[in-house]
C-alpha cells in the first residue's frame, strides 16, 4: 500500500500504526469487515466533486475503501479541516470510451503516425524519420505499421508504386492503414507474397486503379493472414502504453470494441496486474468475422472490475470514406454503388441469435443506414425468439443489444430503434470528422434526415466514445465534439456552417458527460458501478483545474486533466 498521499488526501486509519491496534485488528476482521473498511478508507476532499447522482449532485469530499470502492460520499463543512486542506482541484467520476480499440492504439502509438498526411512525400517523409529512429522495422520478420492516410488528403487513392517511388524504401515490408483502418496500403515486398493474379473478395475491394496496393475490408484479411503477427511481449508493450495514453487523458474504463479469443486470454493473465491501468469491457470478435465462436471464448466478469467479457462484436458493413459502409441508395458521389454488406441479413440473425442465447450482449458494427436497418432486423428478430411473449422493450433493457456507430439511419429505422429500446453507441469526433465531406458522399436529405444523430437519441441512452486510434481518444474533445459540433482541432465546422454542424442534434454539456460516464456504464452492465461518485461504485475519479460547467466551452479543446484515479490509486498525475 502506497502511504504517499497527495495533498487533500487524509488517512482515517493514523492509529494502526501502533502495533498493539494491529493485532486487535484480526480480531476485528472477523467481527465486522464493514468496520475494518471504514477505519482503512482514505478520504479525498477538493474545492468540489461532481458525483453524477441526482440527490447530491455536488459534494465536496469522499471515502475510498481499501478494497478500491467509494465508502462515503459526504459534504464536508467548510470550517472543518478537510476542507481547509482540501486539494485546489475539482472531481469528478472517471470517464469511459465506449467504443475504442486498445492493442491498436497501443500498435498505433508504436507505429508511423500518419494522421494529417497531405501528400505522398508527406508520408514517405514520415516513413523514412520512422526508419532512422527504429532501423530494425521493416524486415520480413517485423513490418513496418503506420495508420492514419487518407486518399482525399492525399489527392487520390494510393499505390504500391507511390511507396516505391523513395529508393530507400523499396524493398521494406510495409503495412499502413486507412484513418477509419478499413482499408490497408502495402508495399511491393507485401504484395509480392500474394498469389498471382490476386482475386477479388466477397464483402471487400482490391483497389486496382489508379494502382496496387490497397485492400479494403473483407479484402485486407488475404494480408493480414501474412502478417508477422507481435508476440504477446510485444502486445504487452502495446497494451501498457496505450493504457497510459488513455489514463493521461482522463479515462479510467474502455469497451475494447472487438478482441480475439487468444488476445483475450492475454488480456486475462494481465488484468490483475498492477500495470493494468484501465478498465476493460472487451467485446469478443471471432477469429473468422461474424461467427458463432463459443469453444473459443468463455465469459469472464472479474468482480474487482477491470476485465469483463460478456459480449460479441459483429460487422455489417464497413465505413463511410472508402465507401464502404452500406446504404439503402446509391452514394450520391458514387452512383456506381451502395456500399457493400460483410454478412447476409439470414446470417447476421443467425450470429446475432446463437451468441445472445448464450448470454451474451450482441454490438453490431452498422455505418450506412441499410447496415443499420439490417442491425435493427437482427437485433429484433434475437429478442423475439429470446423472449417469445414478453415486451420487446423490456427483453432489450435485460440483453441490452447495442448498435456500434449507428451513423446514418433511415427515420423508419429510427423509429424502430426508439420503441425497441436498442442501444446506439456513437462517437461525436466521427461527426466532426466526416462534416468535411459526408454530405458529398451521402447528399443533403440524407444528412439532414439520417446522418449523425445525438439528441434525437437522448432517449435511447447513447454510448459515446471516439473509436481510437481512429480518432484521438481524449474524451474531452469528444464532449466538445458533441456540444457544438464542430472540430475539436480546429474549432470550426465547415463553411456554411457559422455555429456548428446542424447543430439540431447536439447536446447539452450534461448530456454529453453522462454520454461518456453512464451510457457506458449501462451499455456495459456496470450502472451504478461506474461513471458515478457513490458509495458501492469503483473508485475511479479525474481531476481538473476548473469544473466542466464553468468553463468557456472552447476552453475543452486542451483542457489537460491534473490527475487521474482507478480503484482508488493515482494512475495518472500532470507534471
Ligand atoms: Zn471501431
Amino acid at each position: 500500500m502506497d502511504w504517499l498521499l497527495p495533498p487533500g488526501a487524509r488517512r482515517d486509519n493514523f492509529w494502526i500504526y501502533s502495533s498493539a491496534a494491529i493485532v486487535g485488528l484480526a480480531g476485528l476482521v472477523k467481527l465486522r469487515h464493514g468496520a475494518l473498511n471504514f477505519l482503512y478508507s482514505e478520504t479525498h476532499c477538493y474545492q468540489s466533486v461532481r458525483t453524477n447522482q441526482a440527490v447530491y449532485p455536488y459534494v465536496n469530499c469522499f471515502s475510498v475503501s481499501p478494497g478500491g470502492t467509494f465508502s462515503k460520499v459526504f459534504q464536508a463543512s467548510a470550517d472543518s479541516k478537510l476542507v481547509q486542506n482540501a486539494d485546489p482541484g475539482y472531481a469528478m467520476p472517471g470517464l469511459w470510451d465506449g467504443h475504442g480499440h486498445l492493442l491498436q492504439y497501443g500498435e498505433f502509438l508504436n507505429s508511423i503516425d500518419l494522421f494529417g498526411t497531405q501528400s505522398m512525400e508527406e508520408v514517405r517523409s514520415r516513413i523514412r524519420e520512422y526508419v532512422n529512429d527504429n532501423p530494425k522495422a521493416g524486415s520480413r520478420e517485423e513490418w513496418l505499421r503506420g495508420v492514419g492516410w487518407d486518399q482525399m488528403a492525399l489527392g487520390q487513392m494510393p499505390t504500391t508504386a507511390d511507396l516505391m517511388a523513395d529508393a530507400t524504401l523499396a524493398d521494406l515490408y510495409i503495412m499502413l492503414d486507412r484513418v477509419d483502418v478499413h482499408c490497408i496500403w502495402v508495399s511491393q515486398a507485401v504484395l509480392d507474397l500474394l498469389p498471382d493474379p490476386i482475386p477479388d473478395v466477397d464483402g471487400g475491394e482490391v483497389v486496382r486503379e489508379p494502382g496496387m496496393g490497397v485492400f479494403c475490408d473483407n479484402a485486407m484479411d488475404m494480408v493480414m493472414a501474412l502478417w508477422p503477427k507481435p508476440d504477446n511481449k510485444k502486445k504487452q508493450q502495446f497494451l501498457q502504453s496505450a493504457m497510459s495514453k488513455l489514463n493521461e487523458v482522463g479515462l479510467v474504463g474502455i469497451h475494447d470494441a472487438g478482441v480475439s479469443p487468444g488476445n483475450l486470454e492475454l488480456y486475462k493473465t494481465l488484468a490483475m496486474g498492477d500495470d493494468w491501468t484501465v478498465r476493460v469491457y472487451a467485446m469478443i470478435e471471432c477469429y473468422e468475422r461474424n461467427t458463432f465462436c463459443p469453444k473459443e471464448v468463455h465469459k469472464y466478469v472479474d468482480p474487482g472490475g477491470r476485465l469483463s467479457i460478456q459480449s460479441v462484436k459483429l460487422f455489417a458493413d464497413g465505413a463511410l470514406g472508402s465507401w464502404g459502409s452500406a446504404l439503402i441508395e446509391p452514394y450520391t458521389d458514387r452512383p456506381d454503388t451502395s456500399g457493400s454488406l460483410l454478412v447476409n441479413a439470414s446470417e447476421l440473425v443467425y450470429v446475432t441469435t446463437a451468441w445472445a442465447a448464450q448470454g451474451f450482449q450482441v454490438n453490431i458494427h452498422a455505418i450506412g443506414d441499410l447496415a443499420n436497418r439490417y442491425a435493427v432486423d437482427a437485433i429484433t428478430a434475437a429478442l423475439r425468439l429470446l423472449c417469445p411473449g414478453q415486451d420487446i422493450r423490456a427483453c432489450q433493457s435485460r440483453l441490452r443489444f447495442r448498435i456500434e456507430h449507428s451513423q446514418i439511419i433511415h427515420p423508419d429505422d429510427q423509429a424502430r430503434i426508439h420503441s425497441v429500446g436498442i442501444i446506439p453507441s456513437i462517437q461525436p469526433t466521427h461527426a466532426t470528422s466526416d462534416m468535411a465531406y459526408a454530405e458529398k458522399r451521402l447528399g443533403g436529405e440524407r444528412i439532414r434526415k439520417e446522418a449523425y444523430r445525438m439528441r434525437s437519441l437522448l432517449d435511447v441512452q447513447p454510448i459515446l466514445g471516439s473509436d481510437f486510434p481512429v480518432e484521438p481518444p481524449n474524451p474531452f474533445q469528444g464532449i466538445y465534439a458533441a456540444v457544438t459540433r464542430k472540430s475539436p482541432h480546429t474549432g470550426q465546422a465547415p463553411e456554411g456552417f457559422p455555429n456548428g454542424w446542424y447543430t439540431e442534434e447536439s447536446l447539452d454539456l450534461d448530456q454529453a458527460i453522462r454520454g461518456f460516464t453512464e451510457g457506458p456504464a449501462y451499455g456495459g452492465f456496470t450502472k451504478g458501478k461506474s461513471g458515478v461518485i457513490r458509495p458501492g461504485a469503483y473508485a475511479d475519479w479525474v481531476v481538473l483545474d476548473r469544473p466542466l460547467e464553468t468553463m468557456a466551452i472552447e476552453g475543452l479543446r486542451t483542457l489537460n486533466v491534473r490527475e487521474t484515479w482507478v480503484g482508488g490509486r493515482m494512475v495518472y498525475k500532470r507534471d
